[in-house]
């Protein structure tokens, strides 16, 4: 996974390690919610699925 340096201290989201400002990490992005359809009152409301993005470390993000 490609890494970059971080600009500020983050909290690797695998092993929960502490990425320091200058650190080598990567992001991972992470889907939440589902997509869907749903009828109220008449109206049709669709949404899609987003996503978040994830600090990892180095280590992890070379296992990943
Ligand atoms: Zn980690």
């Amino acid at each position: 996974m490609k890494t970059k340096q971080s600009r500020k201290q983050r909290t690797c989201d695998e092993c929960g390690t502490s990425i320091e400002k200058g650190d080598q990490y990567a992001q991972r992005s992470r889907r939440l919610g589902e997509s869907g359809l749903v009828s109220y009152d008449g109206t049709v409301k669709h949404w899609e699925p987003y996503y978040v993005r994830f600090p990892i470390c180095g280590p992890c993000a070379e296992e990943g």
